[in-house]
């Protein structure tokens, strides 16, 4: 542990005290691939994670369900720091690396799936595009054949498809990248998607915690109320279709202030949920509106525990606050 992280750790627990602090990430990757990555933001490296998780057993902090941090929240119980982890989406890695490594540290991990992934609805367009210029040493785009000879040329290209695509027609788009470069598009899904059967083995994990994140991860304050409604309730009541097992838990896709309004979270409120989260950074003390939830987006990029402390001590979330 270097100088920094020790200074921010005896700071935080001096002045903060107990206090809840709920991560969300997306992706994990092993240690051999991580360098092959082309968008490792959105991914979390296997080892550093191993890391980080032995480090917040050893400084006292409880891993929680989301479920178990709502009622402590409710119930003013600050006894005892807490951290929870959820993972939204749900891509294969969730089953095939992060859901074991929890369970290793005897930590829950909490899903929000989005259940257009395993009912291969919604088209995992940003991880297609990843694994295809990963793979591959040409690839054809409707503009003209794309020549990738090292690594810093297929970020470049991901980087360039990704921003192009985005929120552009990227389905229709990628299904016309799928034909040209003659991708099985139904395999690529599966070889990134957590499906159902996955789901089912996992359900009882006392370790694994389901809940919903829509049905199409669309801005849910973009829809109008019954759209919103449909993708919310929606969602939740797949879950409980295809698993049978409750689920009352919800995080707002992307979950920035601009993603996710009032009226959404009254509108969670109103559905029954027992709780909704966001990715507004924040820690949890008492009171909080299970409605709104903060949450602190773990970023590949910054993988330290130097920056983890910064987490936990609400260094981060103040410096989001003060620039917004
Ligand atoms: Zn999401």
């Amino acid at each position: 542990m270097n100088l920094t992280t020790k200074i921010l750790r005896s700071l935080s627990n001096a002045t903060l005290g107990p206090r809840g602090a709920l991560f969300i990430f997306h992706r994990m990757s092993r240690k051999d691939t991580w360098s092959q990555l082309l968008d490792n933001g959105f991914y979390l490296n296997e080892s550093f994670m191993d890391e980080f998780l032995t480090y917040l057993s050893v400084q006292g902090w409880d891993f929680v369900t989301i479920e178990e941090a709502v009622h402590r929240s409710q119930s003013g119980d600050f006894s005892r720091k807490f951290v929870n982890f959820s993972l939204d989406d749900c891509y294969r890695d969730t089953y095939e690396i992060a859901v074991p490594l929890f369970r290793r540290h005897k930590a829950p991990l909490t899903l929000y799936l989005t259940t257009g992934i395993p009912d291969n609805t919604l088209a995992l367009w940003a991880a297609g595009i990843e694994d295809t210029l990963m793979t591959r040493d040409r690839v054809e785009l409707e503009e003209g054949p794309l020549f990738l000879t090292d690594h810093a040329s297929r970020v470049a290209a991901f980087q360039a498809l990704f921003s192009a695509w985005d929120e552009n027609g990227a389905a229709s788009r990628y299904a016309r990248f799928c034909a040209l470069n003659g991708i099985d598009q139904e395999a690529m899904h599966w070889k990134h998607a957590m499906s159902w059967e996955m789901l089912e083995t996992v359900k009882h994990d006392p370790y694994v915690e389901i809940g919903g994140h829509t049905i199409n991860h669309p801005h849910v304050a973009d829809l109008d109320r019954d759209q919103a409604a449909h993708e919310i309730g929606g969602c939740l009541a797949r879950i409980t279709e295809k698993l049978g097992i409750p689920a009352k838990h919800f995080a707002f896709p992307y979950g920035r202030a601009k993603d996710c309004s009032a009226r959404d979270f009254a509108l969670a409120r109103e559905l029954g949920l027992g709780s909704a989260a966001t990715t507004v950074k924040g820690l949890v003390y008492a009171g909080q509106d299970p409605m709104r939830l903060p949450r602190i987006t773990l970023n590949g990029k910054h993988q330290s525990l130097a920056m983890m402390e910064a987490h936990l001590s609400g260094l981060t979330a103040l410096a989001g606050s003060l620039k917004s």
